[in-house]
């Protein structure tokens, strides 16, 4: 990278995470003070012991009986269920079985549907913080080209509709989409989220396009294991005009952004007002 001329400007996730934590801690104390309410978050994991098909599924019921325990739970606010679960575990109908209103992670089918509709709604964590780092690079996002790499349900899918909710121009690419330098090429706003280390390329990138790398791909380089994003960070610095680190830069808000949904669930499920975060 020595004689790599660097324009971006580095967008520092881990900072504006931590302000919005500090925010919603505030928000927190308020709600608790105010109406005696500590929103609860729970996160359930499921094990991957190779199994027999009774054991398998066994192993649903429990995890969606569990679930519906949870469901129950006045104390419980939000419920995340970590993903990938193992592949003999079916993650829709786990998925499908979390309360709509403690679905924190927003990846209920009710939750995406009101995505679509562009009503408001508990909206997955990380295209959330995406969104977030793009306005605080770019300010308005209107009549801007973005486009998304990758089409899954958690990241490209509902960053495609918070884009559009923000009045970008979107396209969406997939491994089977065509060309995609020139797709690249022409987007003011790259969201990669393909989960392939360093796979887009500076050469691809629109001069001072601005850059979000998903991206958490773990290499080995010089016999040292490292993460890396799906841009190559190095090319991009020269080309982007602004651009997210990996590991630094969509992370952190994903899990602050998890946090804020939590509180947001246990006042909408009570039919409370969010508190205004105080100075
Ligand atoms: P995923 O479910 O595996 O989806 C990957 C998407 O990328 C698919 O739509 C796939 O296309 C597309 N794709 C794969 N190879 C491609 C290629 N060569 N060219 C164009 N498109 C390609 O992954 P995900 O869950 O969305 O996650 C994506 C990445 O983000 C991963 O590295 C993951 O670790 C990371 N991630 C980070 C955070 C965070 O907090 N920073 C959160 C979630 C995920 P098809 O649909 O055609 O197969």
């Amino acid at each position: 990278m020595a004689d790599q001329e660097v324009s971006a400007r580095l967008i520092d996730g881990a900072a504006i995470a931590a302000g919005i934590r500090r925010r919603v801690a505030r928000q927190t104390g308020i709600l608790a003070e105010r109406h005696a309410i500590v929103p609860g978050l729970t996160v359930v994991l499921v094990g991957s012991n190779p199994a027999s098909e009774i054991y398998v599924r066994t192993k649903l019921k429990h995890a969606v009986d569990h679930i519906a325990a949870l469901n129950a739970d006045p104390t419980v606010d939000g419920i995340l269920v970590q993903m990938p679960l193992p592949s003999h575990i079916e993650a829709d109908a786990v998925t499908a079985a979390i309360d709509p209103q403690r679905d924190v992670d927003g990846f209920h089918p009710l939750n995406t549907g009101y995505l679509v509709a562009g009503w408001p709604t508990l909206t997955p964590c990380t295209p959330l913080g995406c969104i977030i780092l793009l306005r605080s690079a770019l300010g308005e996002l209107a009549g801007l080209n973005a486009l998304v790499l990758g089409r899954s349900n958690i990241v490209g899918k509902p960053m495609a509709l918070l884009l559009l909710r923000e009045n970008c121009t979107v396209t969406i690419a997939h491994s089977r989409s065509r060309d995609l330098p020139d797709l690249c090429r022409r987007a003011d706003i790259v969201v990669a989220a393909i989960g392939r280390p360093e796979f887009v390329r500076g050469a691809w990138l629109k001069p001072g396009a601005t850059v979000i790398d998903v991206g958490i791909n773990r290499v080995e380089r010089d016999g040292k294991r490292r993460v890396v994003g799906d841009v190559a960070f190095a090319e991009a610095l020269g080309v982007a005009g602004a651009i997210t680190p990996v590991p630094g830069g969509v992370g952190p808000m994903t899990i602050a952004c998890l946090l804020e949904n939590t509180l947001h669930a246990a006042c909408l499920r009570r039919g409370i007002a969010v508190p205004a975060a105080e100075p």
